[in-house]
This record gives structure tokens, sequence and C-alpha cells, in this order.
């Protein structure tokens, strides 16, 4: 069964303005899709979708045997937790340190700020330095987030959405602010750590170069309609 199922989706946030048409297609547990096309092309939407950020017009999104656009408030916070979010602006909590806004990403970010780091057990700290590790920056577990780099905070962020344990993680556009040096930093950790731990990445890029060298397989948007769906290589024949 795959772990992401995607049936004639249609989404418009006004009445007669489609942003997405008819899309369909599948993800399977383990795969690294990227997601590319112009600004305005419906990424960010397509995204939103499937963690029940927006409602869909039409169609099904299935994530494993949950039904998104149809759950209970359990079943919704069973999805959030299962699906990792990471932002091109990071979002995180400037004034918080790296572990807290680690840690942080545990709470589904609906709890107060106060003494955040007396609510966690030893394990779960624990959890946040082995992700900090593996991402190399445990050094600056205790520094405020705010005093990092871009490509430090994008760290943050991935050790933020995995800290969870999620099955899928949906990236939207998470290099589009950083430079070609941290953006293959960030790149390469992604891809190795989400490897590594087996969970499945869904990432919006504009850049088909860095979707060619990163992903298994790659999906084209134009318009809101997909132009194209195959593995990688299949682009750099084309070239
Ligand atoms: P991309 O991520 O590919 O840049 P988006 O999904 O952000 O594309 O946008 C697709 C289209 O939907 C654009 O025309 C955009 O202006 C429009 N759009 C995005 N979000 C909203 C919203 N919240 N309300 C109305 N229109 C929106
Ligand atoms: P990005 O560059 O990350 O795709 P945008 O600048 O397109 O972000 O959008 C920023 C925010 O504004 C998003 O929350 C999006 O939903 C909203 N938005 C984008 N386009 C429109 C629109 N045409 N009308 C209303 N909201 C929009």
């Amino acid at each position: 069964m795959s772990l992401l199922k995607v049936v004639g989706l249609d989404k418009s946030y006004h009445s007669n303005f489609r942003v997405l048409t008819d899309i369909n297609f599948e993800v399977d547990t383990g795969e690294f899709v990227s997601i590319i096309g112009p600004s305005g092309a419906g990424k960010s939407t397509l995204l939103r979708c499937i963690n029940r950020m927006v409602e869909v017009n039409e169609g099904k999104i299935l994530f494993g045997d949950l039904d998104v656009g149809n759950l209970s408030k359990k079943a919704l916070r069973k999805l959030r937790t299962n699906i990792g979010m990471i932002f091109q602006h990071y979002n995180l909590v400037p004034r918080l340190t790296v572990i807290e806004n680690v840690l942080h990403g545990r709470f589904g970010y609906k709890t107060t700020l106060q003494g955040i780091l007396g609510k966690f057990t030893e394990k779960e700290k624990e959890h946040a330095f082995f992700l900090l590790e593996k991402l190399g920056i445990s050094d600056h577990a205790y520094k405020r987030c705010d005093q990092l780099s871009g490509g430090q905070q994008q760290r943050v962020g991935i050790a933020r959405a995995l800290i969870q344990e999620p099955k899928l993680v949906l990236c939207d556009e998470p290099i589009a602010s950083l430079d070609p040096n941290s953006s293959k930093v960030i790149m390469d950790h992604l891809k190795a750590i989400t490897s590594e731990l087996n969970i499945t990445c869904l990432v919006n890029l504009h850049q088909v170069d860095v979707a060619i060298n990163y992903s298994d397989r790659i999906i084209g948007l134009n318009q809101g309609e997909i132009v194209f769906d195959g593995p990688s290589q299949m682009l750099t024949e084309g070239r």
C-alpha cells in the first residue's frame, strides 16, 4: 500500500479560479520526491492540502489508511504528528534556544513557551540531541535561534520536524532563502537523515538542477496541473 495517495484533487481559493486541477499521484514509503514548477504553480497549496491546512474542493487524499478529508479530531492530531513540515522561512521562535525550538515541535505548536525545557523528560532531550548531532549543530544547542545563520536555522527546522518521528515530511521551498553553499548543506542533510530514518520526503523546489541531483522522482507542476511525473534521470536525458 502506498503511504500517500492523491486522487482527482481540485482546489480553488475563489469560486472561479482553480489553483490545482485533477491532481493524481501516489508516493511509497522511503521515496524522496521533488515537486518542481514556477512560482504560482500550486506547489505550496498542494502541500497544504496534504496536511489539511486547507480544504480541497474535489478529490481524495489518503495517508496510509486515513482519509485526510474525513477525520475525527483525534485522527487529525495523529495525521499532524505523522506529517512533519519544513518551511522556507524556518518558522522558528527566535528568542528560544535551538534545543527549545526542537522540543517545541513535539507539542504541535500549541503550548505556552514558559519553562519549555522543564516539560520534557531526559529521554526526549536525548532524542533532540541525537537529531542535532546528526545535523551537525549540537554545539549550538543552547544558543538562541536568532543568533544562527540561515543554514543553521534550517537545520533546526529539520530537527524540529523530525522530533515527532513523522512518516512523511513536507518541505516547502526549504532552500529558497539560502545561498548555494548552505543550500547544498541543507539538501545533503535532508536527504541523509530522512533516508537513514526511513522517512518519506516531498520537497517543493523551483531549481530543477537541485531536484535532479537529490530526488528519486520528480513531479512537475505548471498552472495547477501535473505536467511530468517520473524518475529524475528522465529529465536529465531530455537536456
Ligand atoms: P507555488 O507554491 O507554486 O508558488 P502557491 O500554491 O503558493 O504556488 O500558489 C498557487 C496560486 O494560488 C497562486 O496564484 C497564488 O496566488 C494562489 N494562492 C495561494 N494561496 C492563496 C490563498 N491563501 N488565497 C488565495 N489565493 C492563494
Ligand atoms: P511563497 O513565496 O512561500 O509561496 P507567497 O508570498 O506566495 O509565499 O504567499 C504568502 C502567503 O500569502 C501564504 O500564506 C499564501 O497562502 C498567501 N497568499 C498567496 N497568494 C495569495 C493570494 N492571491 N491571495 C491571498 N493570499 C495569498
